[in-house]
């Protein structure tokens, strides 16, 4: 109890694994925990101050599953292990107690076990860090930092406010792991807790930045840093503090990572948290994958690959030249079909090397991971030769990623295929995975021991017919070892000759013996056996060693996989689906013929209901201009407006994470940011009603969103009252036009708004298709110029089934309402509202007021070089009084 009180007042944040034996056992607060979460029985064992001490325990054999189970409702375990034999402990005194310490802590973001992860997507871990910046008006930046430990990678990235959720969003880190400080900060918080990862809170020391270089060169081992590239102070600092973190959880292991390298977030198309929900890119609003656009595009056959295209799309490029180097391989795989197939096929037997190289650089990895590394490599190869023989010049891309494979350790490779079985046992130390015909010293053991067991079959046999007892039998068990055995009844031969045949025990029925001949055979038997493992072992640690050194190869090859499969599912998604090469250039372009939404079309037609009906979006600048329009669509519930806006939204998601897309043609001037509000629902959990949602939603867009922007805008103004809300759409509508100046589509009940295409010469109004029939609405979901005449709220309330009485009702109430207001008042704001430009400043106007700034004045009079610390705080004093 004693060293159990030690070991736990050391690991006071996680559940602590500590083993007994076979088991591993929890006690205490963590026992009552683990029991109600695991949902197995608590009990007790001994007394603490008098008190029974709760208890639970889990099989070792087992552990993965419910370690799983733990880490999945966000807890971390600390896996505390025996480090000695028992025996050892027993020569030092009866009372000693085993050794036990704490050899992994094991939490969300740093697994590495096969079993625990989703081979389909990444594992991050990530870090963020805040330097204040040099500014009294306290610009931060953030240093961000990212590792899947499970493949090696290392990112970081420097981000500043604005910024920072989507670039968050876009890693999706399953452990965020932050200055406890910035954890107490509300907005930073919320931010955090909204990626729905666990929080991670450390010690602000972690991140310190005056010694995070020389962390980091420590850890890779090196001089300096420059070899790597150059980091800012921020991104430095997160590094530091992500590989903190790892050394902790790790205990000392250091996991092989990639050199760390820069992802300049401004290279990829901002999508912050609530667009990326909206849009349900990775997840559906319900959280589930199917249904995500994720799930719907995905025709990857391999893990690796599965990643890769997840985060290609969690971050779609805004450089023209690299996402055309993406649709060339998409293209190449296209045009070659024949090749392609070949490629998916060896790809679909293909393991993760990646992942089987991090367990084996951890000292985690078994006999089954060198195998992986193994088929691997095989396939590198055969992927190298089928991709080959095109007469066609090989795109850039697919060049790239077979140039690592041809970099591969192929000579390595070939050896570890002759040197693994086909079908390992999952542990090193089960043994019996070298393949025959690798080692002869093995060969030679082993046959010893096949030969052993030979000569102790005819031993029984020779036994057996000396003494004339047809049911004696030689067996085995651990507690004995090699025996023979007879019926009692019939053992009398062998009592008579105690000098040779040796009483070892008697059971009910039979007595067990042993002779000199097969203690002999026996020690060889056993000795063959250990000598055997011991060159197995000696066999795995030298491959693994191999297997480490050309471990940069290695994931070169695992990545070049990766890009081979992605860009051929996206190839076979483009065929099967129809999809279409986008043009995407710097214009300000958004033009979409016949454009389709990729999931919705997809469940059309698997439903095997109506299909698709295909609509074009044209947002792009008229003429010279160089500024693109808004479309104001309006027209029923249902009719399909909510699809159309969001299609073209996820058109060109695709088409800048280098996918084609469902359209008939494409052509996107680089979007930058993008930005959606689609239906929120209400988030009563913080306290925001739907309209408040929609409000914080609607003002980040209309303070981030640029020319270069294109945004969705899906009912604005319906969660309050209706004079309110059309205000509210209004003069959102005129900020967007006037100020924001982006490509932008809104979808809206409020007809009044289509009034507003008189003054704002790049707003257009659009309407869905609608058929009356009979009295019953037909929707034609088909995209027009022009403006909704009616709502036919009526005729869809009828359509739900509410009570004929009611819809009556509701007809008689309409045409009294209608009568009463003939002329719309919308029609006489356009004559009496100056525009909203006219109105407002633009806001580099408002924020540039003039003023002396007197707090630079003070600033300039003060040299912190020449200072007390005393003075320097009143100085900070005398500041903060001024401001
Ligand atoms: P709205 O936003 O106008 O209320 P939605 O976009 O939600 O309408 O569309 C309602 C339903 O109509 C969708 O669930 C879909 O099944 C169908 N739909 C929408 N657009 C199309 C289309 N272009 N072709 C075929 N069906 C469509």
């Amino acid at each position: 109890m004693a060293q159990f009180i030690e070991i736990k007042t050391a690991n006071p944040d996680s559940l602590l694994f500590y083993r007994m034996g076979d088991f591993y056992e929890l006690f205490f607060d963590d026992a009552e925990v683990a029991a109600r979460a695991l949902g197995i029985t608590l009990t007790k064992r001994g007394k603490h101050l008098g008190e029974d001490i709760p208890m639970c325990g889990v099989p070792v054999h087992a552990a993965d599953d419910y370690l799983q189970k733990l880490i999945s409702l966000g807890h971390r375990v600390s896996v505390c292990e025996q480090t000695e034999d028992p025996a050892e402990a027993k020569k030092r005194g009866s009372k000693s107690v085993v050794r036990r310490d704490v050899v992994r802590l094991v939490t969300p973001g740093t697994l590495t076990e096969e079993r625990l992860l989703d081979s389909s997507a990444n594992n991050f871990l990530s870090a963020m860090t805040r330097l204040r910046g040099g500014s009294l008006a306290g610009d931060s930046v953030y240093g961000l930092a990212w590792i899947d430990m499970s493949t090696g990678s290392f990112q970081v990235a420097e981000t500043d406010d604005q910024r920072l959720a989507a670039d968050l969003a876009q890693i999706s880190p399953r452990e965020l792991i932050l200055p406890d400080t910035l954890l107490q900060e509300a907005d930073l918080r919320q931010t955090a807790e909204q990626l729905g990862g666990a929080l991670s809170p450390v010690p602000r020391a972690f991140f310190d930045s005056s010694t995070a270089a020389d962390r980091l060169a420590h850890y890779f081992g090196v001089k300096t840093l420059d070899g790597f590239g150059t980091f800012s102070r921020a991104e430095l600092s997160a590094a530091a503090g992500i590989l903190a973190y790892i050394e902790k959880t790790q205990l000392g292991e250091r996991p092989p990572l990639d050199t760390p390298t820069r992802e300049a977030g401004a290279g990829r198309m901002l999508i912050d948290p609530a667009t990326r929900a909206n849009l349900e890119l990775t997840r559906t609003l319900g959280g589930e994958k199917q249904g995500s656009l994720l799930a719907t595009i995905d025709r990857t056959v391999t893990g690796g690959g599965s990643r890769l295209l997840s985060s290609r799309l969690a971050g779609p490029l805004i450089n023209p030249d690299e996402i055309s180097r993406r649709h060339d391989a998409v293209e190449f795989f296209l045009e070659n079909e024949m090749m392609r197939e070949g490629l998916r096929q060896t790809l679909k037997g293909a393991p993760d090397m990646a992942r089987a190289l991090s367990r084996i650089a951890l000292q985690r990895g078994g006999p089954r991971d060198i195998l992986s590394i193994a088929q691997g490599l095989t396939a590198a190869r055969a992927v190298l030769n089928q991709t080959g023989s095109v007469s066609a010049t090989i795109p850039a891309e697919v060049a790239a990623a077979r140039a690592s494979l041809d970099a591969a350790p192929h000579a390595l490779g070939e050896e570890l295929v002759t040197a693994i079985k086909e079908d390992p046992p999952l542990l090193k130390r089960d043994g019996g995975f070298v393949a025959s015909g690798y080692n002869s010293d093995l060969d030679e053991l082993r046959s010893l021991r096949d030969e052993s067991r030979k000569v102790i079959a005819r031993l029984q046999a020779d036994y057996s017919e000396e003494l004339g007892i047809r049911s004696l039998k030689i067996k085995h068990n651990n507690v004995l070892g090699w025996f023979i055995e007879a019926p009692t009844a019939q053992s009398e031969k062998l009592t008579s000759d105690p000098a040779r045949f040796i009483h070892r025990q008697s059971m009910a029925g039979a007595m067990r013996f042993t002779t000199t001949e097969l203690a002999d055979l026996e020690s060889k038997i056993a000795s063959a056996g250990e000598r055997a493992f011991a060159i197995e072992t000696e066999i795995f640690e030298r491959l693994a060693g191999e297997i480490i050194s050309a471990g940069d190869a290695i994931k070169a090859a695992a990545q070049g996989l990766s890009i081979l499969d992605v860009s051929a599912a996206l190839a076979k998604l483009a065929q099967e689906d129809s999809y279409i090469r986008p043009q995407v250039d710097d214009s300000r372009a958004f033009n979409i013929v016949s454009g389709r939404h990729p999931v919705v079309e997809r469940a059309l037609r698997t439903s095997g209901g109506e299909s698709f009906v295909a609509n074009d979006a044209d947002l792009g600048p008229e003429e010279e201009e160089q500024t693109g329009r808004i479309w104001l669509i309006t027209g029923p519930n249902m009719a399909g407006k909510s699809t159309f806006l969001r299609q073209n939204a996820l058109i060109a998601v695709l088409a800048q994470m280098g996918s084609f897309v469902p359209a008939a043609s494409a052509h996107i001037g680089v979007v930058d940011r993008l930005f959606s509000r689609v239906g929120a629902a209400d988030d009563l959990a913080r306290g925001r009603s739907t309209f408040m949602v929609e409000m914080v939603e609607t003002a980040a867009i209309l303070n981030q969103s640029g020319d270069r922007s294109l945004v969705i805008l899906d009912e604005i103004g319906r969660g309050t009252a209706t004079f309110d809300g059309l205000s509210i759409a209004w003069a959102t509508i005129e900020h967007l036009h006037e100020i924001n100046k982006s490509r932008a589509l809104f979808a809206t009940h409020y007809h009044e708004l289509t009034a507003l295409s008189q003054k704002l010469d790049r707003l257009s109004n659009a309407t869905v298709q609608v058929k009356e029939w009979k009295g019953e609405v037909v929707f034609l979901h088909e995209i027009v110029p022009g403006a909704a005449d009616r709502s036919y709220g009526i005729q869809v309330a009828k359509l739900a089934g509410l009570p004929s009485s009611v819809v009556e009702r509701s007809k008689a109430v309409l045409s009294q309402l209608e009568e009463q207001d003939r002329r719309s008042p919308a029609e006489s704001l356009i004559d009496e509202l100056p525009l909203f430009a006219a109105l407002t400043p633009t806001p580099s106007a408002a924020t540039d007021s003039g003023e002396p700034d007197l707090l630079a004045q003070e600033l300039d009079t003060i040299d912190p070089d020449d200072m007390t610390p005393r003075e320097a705080l009143e100085a900070l004093y005398r500041l903060k009084a001024a401001r």
